[in-house]
């Protein structure tokens, strides 16, 4: 057969599958004593009332009057019902057809792209989440960046045409949440110029000092506007695998392809993944996930302590469970990151793993445990330079 070629326009491996080669290196050295403040993935375990809604729709399937086959294609109605509630408490008003259940937000940044008309220009501020670039790649789409500037900021390009835009608010890797402002000029970016805003709002659950909280609130947005949610890091799914899109009906075409996709692109997401994801926004779930969220971003705020203490830039707030700040004078973000792992034992991501442009930046996660990340911030402040 003859291979896509748009895979030679990728780097050789995926930014994490990179550092955990680095990562094993450094455990040598190391061992237990390595903290991973690397891959985002979060630590803590899955709320108690969601497993417990999972479990009871697990005895559901052993019946044969509560069996469940194959899920409808786009989610069942109590989770989309739930979605809209939760919706409807910010003031956004969602229908059933608009929602499209997946495993996740990743896939879905694929499918999204075979939407659009390939060779389709789709511009991508950065840093970015790399799966959402690569994947414009993969599809033969065009991607063009814009490069953010120190604090994190990038304006659109007024008057500068283009098919889709991807943006993702509060970012990762750089922690910079947009103002309801800043939103509104990007929806007037792209209704001026037609394109579609591809708005991932993977942390919109990290929001919560007066930010906005959905791109529906931006007036002009529904007709725009495709938001992608996860339940990966507010609800701990990232090994369960849940997440929705928006496709609202105000954009008709763009949401009778998605659900057209929905027939073809698998078989759904299971009952009871679905059911945990219903429990998610019960009282008891939001409960929680607001002191998960509060959890991660004070590991966030004890980073950003430490590296200030040391005099480095940051660029990330605080509605986010990242740490984005530019290495220090005279290093280069994988020189920076080489070091920190040598002589600190803690491991960092480089800013061009997120296609930031210059390679003078580094991430860092806020999601292992209390006591790994208050040890990371006391090697940060010990750290020789
Ligand atoms: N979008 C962003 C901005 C992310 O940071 C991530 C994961 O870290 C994803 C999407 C993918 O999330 P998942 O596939 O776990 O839903």
């Amino acid at each position: 057969m003859k291979f896509n070629d748009n895979f030679g326009r990728l780097p050789p491996s995926y930014v994490f599958a990179g550092l955990a080669v680095k990562k094993n290196l450094a455990r040598k050295k190391w061992g237990d004593e390595l903290i991973d403040l690397g891959i985002g993935d979060v630590k803590l375990p899955l709320f108690g009332c969601v497993a417990e809604e999972m479990k009871k729709a697990a005895d559901e399937l052993t019946n044969v009057d509560g069996f469940k086959g194959y899920p409808p294609a786009s989610g069942y109605d109590f989770l989309k019902d739930a979605i809209i509630s939760d919706y409807e408490k910010i003031g956004v008003k969602l229908c059933r057809d608009e929602i499209f259940v997946h495993d996740g937000a990743k896939g879905e940044l694929f499918a999204l792209n075979s939407l659009m008309g390939r060779n389709g220009k789709i511009l991508f501020p950065v840093p970015c989440y790399p799966a959402a670039l690569e994947s414009a790649i993969i599809y033969g789409n065009e991607p063009i960046l814009l490069p953010a500037d120190e604090n994190g900021s990038v304006l659109p390009p007024f008057g500068k045409s283009c098919d889709a835009v991807y943006l993702c608010s509060p970012s990762n890797p750089s922690g910079k949440t947009l103002s309801e402002y800043e939103l509104g000029l990007w929806v007037d970016y792209a209704s001026s110029v037609g394109a579609t805003l591809f708005f991932d709002g993977a942390y919109s659950d990290y929001v919560s000092s007066g930010g906005i909280k959905s791109v529906y609130l931006v007036s002009g947005a529904k007709k725009c506007a495709v938001a992608i949610r996860f339940f990966s890091k507010g609800y701990g799914f990232t090994g369960i695998r849940l997440g929705f899109t928006v496709a609202p009906q105000e954009q008709r075409e763009l949401n009778d392809l998605r659900k057209r996709l929905s027939g073809s692109l698998d078989n759904g997401v299971s009952y009871v993944t679905q059911r945990g994801g219903a429990a998610c926004f019960s009282t008891e779930g939001q409960a929680e996930m607001l002191e998960r969220t509060k959890y991660y971003k004070t590991n966030a705020e004890i980073l950003r302590n430490a590296l200030k203490e040391r005099g480095l830039k940051i660029v990330s707030g605080s509605d986010s469970p990242y740490v984005y700040a530019k290495c220090p004078d005279g290093f280069t973000d994988e020189g920076f990151c080489a070091l920190l792992s040598d002589k600190a034992g803690v491991i960092a991501t480089p800013g061009s793993g997120f296609y930031e442009q210059n390679g003078d930046y580094f991430r860092l996660s806020a999601f292992p445990s209390r006591e790994e990340v208050s040890k990371a911030a006391e090697r940060f402040i010990a750290l020789r330079l």
